[in-house]
């Protein structure tokens, strides 16, 4: 069954101006912790052992099980440990942890020309560099090109649609030259008939940075997206730029896509041997007292990133990996980065008083997946799962957007997110 699209109207704030046009700051921890974390898969394989020396792009871990995904080094220095910290998602998860000698001294990792490469050669590359989507997903991309057959679009996301984040706008602007590189190495992976980079339309000028820097390229061009939210959901970049709906991945309809950064991580891994060991960060909100972007080593934690930032603006603040509809919020921030993070957003705490449902259907109109976030609600606290079936509850992307419009500021979100849980771990047990 295909989703009902939901109306996608809502504009929302984007914030975007405290971060878009500022310096990037580079950090340089004394320290990283950095998580081996990939969902399901709970056993990678460590490859060091405390008082090992490392490089930066040193592997010192593999998943397996599932997909293929490398952990490297983000530092050049000394395996300090190996032990449990708590990780965003909130369980203790295994760390490697390394003390930078500051250095960066990086390891020769294999290089690869795109031009005289095959496509296997090239989805190994990509797999064998560790990357993934570093929109926020993390999923391993060589696995989209892996099967890619029939491909009509590759898309390039690069709309952004989440209040405050402008990393990969950043992105595109500072590094489009191994980014544009990154591109027509996936375009030989997947062979479509045409590659899109998907910008927002309130963007003009990058939009027109990117067509100076296309002009003359074959087949790869930039479009405008309104701009709406979430217009960086794939399902609805999707929709916007073919009008196909497809039911689970993208590939259905003819489509692989990917994020910008990813595009520029690949090019950059060909280029260098450096697989995905830092990141750019947008770290803003107004709970941060100077909001910017960084780049920083995979594994700094949240604090030293705020702290870079010039510290919190007060004492009581939300802390989001990510941006404030869909980003996970953390209890402490002696948390660390991971590669796929693309944003810290700090919020200052809000006291919200909420009233009873006013029925008034806004969290449905609004829904970009189509749902009844009160009908779900309803059929949760009466335990009917076939009912929450029948509503759809599994394709919740939680958006954020329906507590976002509710008059009556209920966590609606959170009450169709636990809905949804309870959904699934009570199919999973059947
Ligand atoms: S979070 Fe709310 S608005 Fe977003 S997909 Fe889920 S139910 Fe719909
Ligand atoms: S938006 Fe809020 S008040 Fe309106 S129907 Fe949904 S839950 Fe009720």
């Amino acid at each position: 069954m295909s989703l009902f699209k939901g109306p996608m109207r809502t504009h929302l704030n984007g914030h975007k101006d405290l971060t878009e046009h500022g310096e990037v700051v580079s950090l340089n921890p004394s320290k990283v912790s950095i998580p081996l974390f990939a969902g399901a898969d709970t056993n990678p394989e460590i490859l060091v052992n405390v008082g090992d020396e490392v490089k930066v792009g040193t592997k010192i871990a593999q998943f397996s099980s599932r997909f293929v995904i490398p952990v490297f080094s983000s530092v050049s220095g000394k395996v300090e440990a190996i032990e449990d910290q708590l990780h965003q998602s909130l369980k203790k998860v295994k760390h490697v942890v390394i003390a930078s000698d500051g250095k960066f001294t990086k390891e020769s990792n294999p290089t690869i020309d795109y031009e005289k490469a095959s496509k296997e050669e090239l989805v190994d590359f990509m797999m064998n560099a560790g990357i993934i989507g570093c929109g926020g997903a993390g999923f391993p991309s060589y696995v989209k090109y892996k099967f890619a057959k029939d491909v009509e679009k590759l898309i390039i996301n690069a709309v952004e649609c989440e209040p405050y984040i402008t990393s990969d706008y950043k992105t595109v602007e500072l590094h489009f030259d191994e980014m544009l590189l990154g591109i027509k190495a996936m375009q030989k992976m997947c062979e479509p008939k045409e590659v899109l980079i998907a910008i927002k339309k309130s963007h003009p000028e990058l939009i027109q940075f990117v067509n100076e820097k296309l002009n003359g390229e074959k087949d790869i061009r930039c479009v405008s997206v309104p701009d709406v939210y979430p217009m960086g959901w794939e399902r609805t970049l999707v929709y916007e730029l073919t009008k196909k709906r497809y039911d689970k991945l993208p590939a259905e309809v003819g489509c692989v896509v990917n994020n910008a950064t990813t595009a520029y991580m690949f090019g950059k891994a060909m280029t260098t041997g450096e697989p995905i060991v830092s990141r750019m960060l947008t770290v803003s909100g107004d709970g941060v007292k100077e909001p910017k972007n960084v780049e920083v080593p995979v594994g700094t934690s949240f604090h030293e990133v705020v702290e870079a930032c010039g510290g919190y603006t007060g004492e009581d603040m939300v802390v989001c990996f990510g941006g404030p509809m869909m980003g996970g919020t953390v209890t402490t921030d002696a948390v660390s980065v991971e590669r796929q993070n693309n944003a810290l957003t700090v919020l200052k705490k809000q006291a919200i008083d909420e009233v009873a449902c006013l029925r008034c259907g806004s969290c449905s109109d609004h829904c970009p997946s189509g749902l009844q976030p009160v009908r779900i609600n309803q059929a949760a606290k009466l335990k009917d799962n076939e009912r929450l079936g029948k509503l759809r509850v599994d394709k919740c992307i939680e958006c954020g957007m329906c507590t976002y419009v509710c008059p009556s500021k209920i966590a609606v979100t959170e009450n169709v997110r636990r809905a949804k849980r309870a959904y699934m771990m009570a199919n999973a047990k059947k």
